[in-house]
C-alpha cells in the first residue's frame, strides 16, 4: 500500500542527456516505475539507440533531440511537444560535462561550456517546462548535481562552481515554484562508472584513492541513483523542497 507513494504510472518524464550514463540509467529506472519517458541528447544515432534498447523492455519512450544549452531551441522544443504529444510531469536537469586541467591552464572557452552545459541547461529546461508545470499546478524538477557541489579536487575548479550552483539554483526553483505545486530538488552522485569519467576509471591511482577514499569503498553502480530518484519524482517527496540528496558511499560526511 505504501509502495503506491512511488507509482510513477501515467507520468511522463523528461531526461536531459539521457542517451548514456547516469540519465540512461535514471531514464530506465522511472520507466520501470511505470512513467513515460522522454529521453534528450544532441546525438540522434546516440539517441535513437537508446530508445530502442529501452523500448525493446516494452517501456513507452519518445526522444527530444535538443541542445540544452540552447534557450530558443529547448523553449521551441518544449513547446511542440507539450501542444503534440503531453504533459512533461517529472524534468531531470541531468545533462552535464567535464574538462580537466589545472585552474592556472584553464581554458577560458571550456570554462564557459562548462557554465552553459552544467548550470545554464539547468534554467533553460527548468523554465521551459517549469512554466507548463506552474500551468498545471503540479510537476517535479530533478537536478543532478555532484559531490562537487560540496567538495573540490584539484584540475576542476570550474565544474566544482556549476555543481555548487545547481544547487543553489535548486533552492531558487523550489524557493519561487512551491507555491505552485511544484517540488524541485537535486540529487548529488558521487563517483559512477559512466563515460564521463572514464579518464579517471582507467587510472589505477584514482582507483586506490577513491576505494580508500570512499567510507562504502568503492565506485557507485548507476543503478544506485535510480531509488533516490523515484522518491523526488513521485508523491512520495510531496513535501520536500529545494534539498540535494547525497548519493555518494559517504564519501562527503568525512574525511
Ligand atoms: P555522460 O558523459 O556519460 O553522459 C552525458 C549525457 O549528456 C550524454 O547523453 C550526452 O549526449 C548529454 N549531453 C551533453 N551535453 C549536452 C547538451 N548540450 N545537450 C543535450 N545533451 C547533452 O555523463 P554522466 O552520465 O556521467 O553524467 C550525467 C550527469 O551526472 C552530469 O550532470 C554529471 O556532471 C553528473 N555527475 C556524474 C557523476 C559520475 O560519477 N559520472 C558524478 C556526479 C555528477 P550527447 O552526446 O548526445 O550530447
Amino acid at each position: 500500500m505504501s509502495l503506491t507513494l512511488f507509482d510513477l504510472s501515467g507520468k511522463r518524464a523528461l531526461v536531459t542527456g539521457s542517451s548514456q550514463g547516469i540519465g540512461y540509467a535514471l531514464a530506465r529506472g522511472m520507466a520501470d516505475a511505470g512513467a513515460h519517458i522522454v529521453l534528450n541528447g544532441r546525438d540522434r544515432t546516440k539517441l535513437d539507440k537508446a530508445a530502442t534498447d529501452l523500448k525493446a523492455d516494452g517501456h513507452d519512450v519518445q526522444t527530444l533531440l535538443v541542445d540544452v544549452t540552447d534557450h530558443d531551441a529547448v523553449r521551441i522544443a518544449v513547446d511542440a511537444f507539450e501542444a503534440e504529444v503531453g504533459p512533461i510531469d517529472i524534468l531531470v536537469n541531468n545533462a552535464g560535462i567535464q574538462h580537466r586541467t589545472p585552474l592556472e591552464d584553464f581554458p577560458a572557452e571550456a570554462f564557459e561550456r562548462l557554465l552553459q552545459t552544467n548550470v545554464a541547461s539547468v534554467f533553460h529546461v527548468g523554465q521551459a517546462v517549469g512554466r507548463h508545470m506552474i500551468a498545471r499546478n503540479a510537476g517535479k524538477i530533478i537536478n543532478i548535481a555532484s559531490v562537487q557541489t560540496a567538495l573540490a579536487r584539484p584540475g576542476i575548479a570550474p565544474y566544482t562552481a556549476t555543481k555548487g550552483a545547481v544547487a543553489n539554483l535548486t533552492k531558487g526553483m523550489a524557493t519561487d515554484w512551491a507555491r505552485y505545486g511544484l517540488q524541485c530538488n537535486a540529487i548529488a552522485p558521487g563517483y559512477f562508472d559512466t563515460p564521463l569519467n572514464k579518464a579517471l576509471k582507467d587510472d589505477p591511482d584514482f582507483n586506490d584513492w577513491l576505494s580508500k577514499r570512499t567510507p562504502a569503498g568503492r565506485w557507485g553502480q548507476v543503478e544506485e541513483l535510480v531509488g533516490a530518484c523515484i522518491f523526488l519524482a513521485s508523491s512520495a517527496s510531496s513535501f520536500v523542497n529545494g534539498t540535494t540528496v547525497y548519493v555518494d558511499g559517504g564519501i562527503t560526511v568525512s574525511l
